[in-house]
């Protein structure tokens, strides 16, 4: 059986280039989406790569964003549009492969490990794939390609903007093993936190420790996690109009006020309340 190709695409400061294109006024100039400035959802969602070199970072408070970067835009953001994009993208992703998910509205995995006899190597449908998004879309994307889904998400974080990164049988120990743990997916902030105490700070360094420890330490998370460190990830690439089934439901908001009294509480409470009713019945 030969080799799996997966591809990991990820448009670059999503929101923040689709915004950038709609506002060409803006151009050469820092910009980030966010949430309305008056209330208190106004964090930073998106930054062009002009405000993220003056340290202005996702989930930044607006008013933070300012203080460090004062001629930064603030523009609302447009779900809509974004969704819109997301949709072009994938239509581009279905005309070199069925199997494609969805991580997130700018990212995506996609196996073309069985259009290799029409379409070419995974770099020459990267390379493709790239200039596409590009040129009918006007946004980049970076992609990684690996035989893995883990890989491949690593290979499209490693070189950004616009650039694509293949983590192959021959380089991967070169290139990947000096990544931090961190970068792994679903190594969270906790985790990471008891990597480094057991003196486990790069991925080379998860990958050939004991999976014994790790599986002492973390239970079974810590066999899965050894396995991800070194490549052996056999998880699909799930095929496209795939839903994973719902295992709970559930609504959170962030209130633009403090909440000073029972009846405060109830409205909130009953409005988050119908949201999950109606989701549970829809199910
Ligand atoms: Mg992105």
């Amino acid at each position: 059986m030969s080799e799996r190709v997966i591809l990991h695409s990820d448009m670059n400061c999503f929101y923040a280039s689709v915004e950038m294109l709609h506002h060409p006024e803006f151009a050469g100039m820092p910009l980030a989406v966010g949430g309305d400035p008056e209330a208190r959802h106004g964090i930073v969602l998106t930054a062009n790569y002009i405000a993220k070199k003056k340290g202005v970072k996702t989930g930044m408070a607006l008013w933070q964003a300012k203080q460090i970067c004062p001629e930064i835009i603030f523009v609302p953001p447009r779900m809509d549009l974004y969704l819109r994009f997301s949709q072009m993208a994938r239509e581009i992703y279905s005309e070199y492969t069925d199997k494609i998910e969805p991580y997130g509205i700018d990212e995506a995995w996609l196996d073309v490990s069985d259009s290799r006899n029409l379409k070419g190597s995974g770099m020459t449908i990267a390379r493709e794939i790239s200039h596409r998004i590009k040129y009918e879309l006007g946004v980049t994307v970076s992609i990684g390609i690996s035989w893995n889904k883990i890989y491949a998400k690593l290979g499209s974080d490693y070189k950004k903007p616009d650039a694509i990164t293949e983590f192959n049988r021959e380089n991967y120990k070169d290139r990947i093993w000096q990544i931090p743990a961190s970068d792994l997916l679903y190594v969270g902030r906790q985790t990471n936190k008891k990597l480094q105490k057991l003196g486990i700070r790069t991925i080379g360094q998860l990958a050939e420790s004991d999976e014994k420890l790790l599986e002492s330490h973390f239970g079974k998370i810590g066999n899965v996690l050894w396995a991800f460190a070194n490549g052996w990830d056999e998880d699909p690439v799930c095929k496209e109009g795939y839903e994973a089934p719902i295992k709970s439901i559930g609504n959170s908001t962030t209130t633009p006020r403090d909440l000073e009294n029972d009846l405060d509480v109830w409205i909130i409470q009953i409005a988050l309340a119908e949201s999950v009713a109606a989701r549970l019945r829809k199910h």
